[in-house]
């Protein structure tokens, strides 16, 4: 029987998600369909409820719905509730669960860029879902410190306060940009609506990660001209569904580095 997967976000119409997934199905033999689905914030709670019953084994959601799909949801993984924002949806007879891979996509796509995350400071630009995941990552890998830039302060403030009580070893902070070895774009900025547009502010990092993927962002090109190793949002996106797939399914078969490496060739 055909799987049935979607991706519900606002816009979607960007989304590499569906290819990611019909290359994995492909690989790894599962007959599947996986729709991106465009819906305002909200017609969010009908979806998930005639998605699930329309049989649909799970879904991933994205931008502006990570923070706002908990609510709607039976259960969520420890991961999910810790970083108060979900990606993947699974739904299992009557009930529905959220989980989060973001957060361990982000430290997949850095490990495989060689970055190495214990004892570092960081940056992170944002106070959405994926800064969430991000911030939650860094302080999980081990970084010293994790400075949170963001528009309205008061979100920034929320969630470095959130993170001091789970991470006592990684020092979490709200406030403008400054030097770091790591800086992290997770605001919409580069991508469709705002391409010219940078979070970055002062200072500068050794490394800059653009979770924004599929073009050459102001963020990335700043980084660079500065001196910065440069990472984009692709490898992460890849990392994360392979998580995903993990949660909805069973374990891969093959490792994620090489499912990842055949999936990033397919996408080119
Ligand atoms: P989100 O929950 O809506 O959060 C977006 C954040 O950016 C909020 O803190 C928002 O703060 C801020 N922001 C929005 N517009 C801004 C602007 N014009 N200037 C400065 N800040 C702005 O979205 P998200 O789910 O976290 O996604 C954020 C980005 O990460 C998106 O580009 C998404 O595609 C990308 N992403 C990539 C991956 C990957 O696998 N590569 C995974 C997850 C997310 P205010 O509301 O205060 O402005």
């Amino acid at each position: 029987m055909r799987v049935k997967l979607g991706l519900l976000g606002w816009p979607v119409g960007h989304s590499l998600s569906p290819r990611i997934f019909s290359t994995l199905g492909e690989e790894l033999g599962v007959d599947l369909s996986y729709r991106a689905i465009p819906i305002a914030a909200s017609e969010l709670a009908g979806e998930l409820d005639s998605l699930h019953a329309d049989g649909y084994a799970g879904v991933n959601v994205t931008i502006p719905h990570k923070q706002a799909a908990l609510a709607f949801l039976d259960s969520l993984t420890p991961e999910a509730k810790a970083i108060g924002a979900v990606n993947t949806i699974s739904f299992s007879g009557a009930k529905s669960k959220g989980h989060n891979t973001d957060a361990q996509g982000f430290l997949d796509a850095l490990a495989a860029g060689g970055f190495h995350t214990d004892g570092i400071d960081a940056v992170v630009y944002g106070a959405g879902g994926a800064a969430r995941a991000a911030a939650w990552a860094l302080g999980e890998a081990g970084a010293k410190s994790v400075r949170i830039c963001a528009r309205r302060g008061e979100q920034a403030k929320k969630l470095a306060t959130d993170l001091k009580k789970l991470f006592r070893s990684t020092e979490f902070s709200a406030g403008p940009s400054r030097d770091a070895d790591l800086w992290v774009n997770a605001t919409p900025l580069g991508m469709e609506g705002f391409p010219d547009e940078s979070p970055a502010g002062r200072g500068k990092s050794r490394m800059a990660f653009d979770l924004v993927y599929g073009r050459e962002t102001a963020f990335l090109g700043q980084a660079r001209e500065a001196g910065a190793k440069t990472l984009d949002g692709l490898s992460m996106l890849v990392f994360q569904a392979l998580r995903g797939w993990e949660f909805w399914f069973k374990p891969l078969g093959k490792t994620r580095e090489q499912l990842a490496a055949m999936i990033l060739r397919e996408l080119k």
